[in-house]
């Protein structure tokens, strides 16, 4: 059967961490079959640069990505659903919520990706924790930024990587566990749902044993709640991962029950089968 591939979270080097061109990423997406390919470059609005950890995470030039990119999507009209999306990096402070509304509504998007990468002006990746800190701790912290991104000021369509701090944390067994965190779960489930957002099926979920971000068991908790808007995406940085293991993905995922991906694009949601 001919199913419709998609794939709406890729990155490329108008993001300080992307390692192939534009051109390249949507040349291999072109090739790959993919009918819905989404761009969903970083702006990260909420980071102190002028921690030294953080210098390198140099910010998006908004003017020449969305120039560029819109240029692309016609180029291709007819042969690929381009989306021009962006990936709002999620901080607490009002300030860089603003910023992110502003350039939604300078650039006006095809669509975006709400995600949590660190707290208070760093990212998870360069956190250090005192050696007396519990998992309970750090994820608690972890799950109040996510519910409160829920609510950001700006508009967005799908939950980014959900689960994404597990990749992380210091602990041996870095689950993020149903058991241990259900009620926490639940409410950002719930919300989502409520929200009518889409929650994204991460399959970047650098080294880490589970297939996905989040992982089975809470996608099958999502489902149970009543979640039906998912998104697959493969959080490619170069060309080689775009697509990456969406066959396995969508077994995973139509063993649970789900039947379709929704793809947002201008506001519309957009069902394609799996
Ligand atoms: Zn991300
Ligand atoms: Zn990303």
């Amino acid at each position: 059967m001919n199913k419709f591939l998609t794939d709406m979270h890729t990155h490329s080097t108008y993001s300080f961490d992307g390692e192939s061109d534009l051109k390249d990423m949507l040349a291999t997406a072109y090739e790959k079959n993919i009918a819905f390919y989404g761009i969903s470059e970083h702006f990260e609005y909420g980071y102190d640069l002028s921690l030294p950890e953080l210098a390198s995470l140099k910010p998006i030039d908004e003017e020449e990505y969305f120039h560029a990119a819109r240029h692309l999507q016609e180029d291709y009209q007819g042969c690929m659903n381009v989306c021009v999306g962006a990936e709002f990096g999620y901080n607490d402070e009002e300030e860089a919520q603003k910023r992110c509304l502003e350039t939604y509504e300078k650039y006006r998007p095809d669509y975006v990706i709400n995600s949590v990468h660190g707290v208070d002006k760093t990212d998870f990746a360069f956190i250090t924790y005192p050696p007396t800190v519990t998992r309970a701790e750090v994820y608690d912290r972890y799950f109040k930024a996510v519910r409160n991104s829920l609510n950001a000021l700006y508009p967005y369509d799908i939950v980014g990587h959900f689960g994404y701090i597990c990749r992380y944390v210091p602990f041996e067994d870095k689950k993020m566990s149903l058991e241990l965190f259900g009620e926490q779960i639940d409410d950002i489930l719930k919300k989502i749902i409520e929200k009518d957002k889409i929650l994204e099926v991460n399959a970047a979920t650098g080294g880490m044993p589970q297939q996905t971000l989040p992982d089975a068991d809470i996608l099958r908790r999502y489902y149970q709640l009543g979640g039906r808007k998912i998104s697959y995406g493969s959080d490619a940085h170069l060309t080689g991962r775009i697509g990456q293991k969406r066959e396995e993905t969508v077994a995973m995922l139509k063993e649970i029950g789900f039947t379709y991906v929704t793809v947002p694009f201008r506001g519309e949601h957009i069902k394609v089968e799996i």
